[in-house]
């Protein structure tokens, strides 16, 4: 699975991660624990290689991540969800769920688009509609299912609860409990872990670009 050690990422010259390491647990429900500018958005970008590490390794299996250029990446199965969702408006939820397949050759692409309306049926009432016409609580579930296109492998979550109606939260996470038991890896930023926190099997603090290991996330919410 993903295992990263002694990460050091800089944005313009200013130390943001400093000699991160973690392991995440294969096919469970990893969470990334920190309050705003902690660093977990810096982490996650790292991981998919948007942003250079400075020091340090990123591994995926085998494949070194540090050391892959981003197109030969996009074959491994690792799909990521932005906080600030980045769905082109003009298209329609599909089309916004079906973008990695113009970059990414997946040649089951259907059967994942029925997979994931299975998995988010909203998804597939909306389907034919815009992306500026769905709520900011339904965008996050077509970014959901547009990560879940690609990642079928490892899942990163950038806060897909935050700024969303306590409503479609607590549906985000129910989704991704039933996400559970299709075998995909997760790891969730979150900035806490109130909607997440039964979910979590594992989970990490971030503070000041530093991550520790956070030993029970229950023990801790309570
Ligand atoms: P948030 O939820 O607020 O995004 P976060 O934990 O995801 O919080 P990051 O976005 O990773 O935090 O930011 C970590 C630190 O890096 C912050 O101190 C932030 O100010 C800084 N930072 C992020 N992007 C830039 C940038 N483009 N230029 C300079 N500093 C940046």
């Amino acid at each position: 699975m993903l295992t990263i050690e002694n990460l050091d990422v800089d944005i313009e010259t200013i130390p943001i991660l400093r000699q991160v390491s973690l392991t995440l647990e294969s096919g469970k429900m990893n969470g990334l624990i920190g309050r705003n500018g902690a660093g977990k958005t810096t982490l996650m970008r790292s991981i998919m290689g948007l942003l250079k590490a400075k020091a340090g390794t990123i591994t995926f299996d085998h494949a070194v991540l540090t050391k892959l250029p981003g197109h030969r990446r996009a074959h491994l199965g690792i799909g990521y969800m932005p906080e600030d969702r980045r769905l082109v408006p003009e298209l329609t939820a599909e089309e916004n769920i079906l973008i990695p397949v113009w970059s990414t050759d997946i040649v089951d692409h259907l059967d994942r688009l029925a997979w994931i309306y299975r998995i988010i049926p909203e998804c597939e009432e909306f389907r034919h509609r815009p992306a500026t016409s769905l709520s900011g609580g339904q965008q996050k579930l077509v970014a959901l299912g547009r990560a879940l296109m690609v990642g079928e492998r490892l899942l990163l979550l950038d806060e897909p609860t935050e700024g969303i109606a306590p409503i479609l939260a607590r549906r985000m996470g129910e989704i991704l409990t039933n996400l559970k038991t299709e075998g995909v890896s997760v790891f969730i930023a979150e900035s806490n872990d109130i909607h997440v926190v039964d979910l979590l099997d594992k989970s990490f603090l971030i503070e000041r670009g530093a991550v520790t290991l956070h030993t029970d996330a229950r023990e801790d919410a309570r």
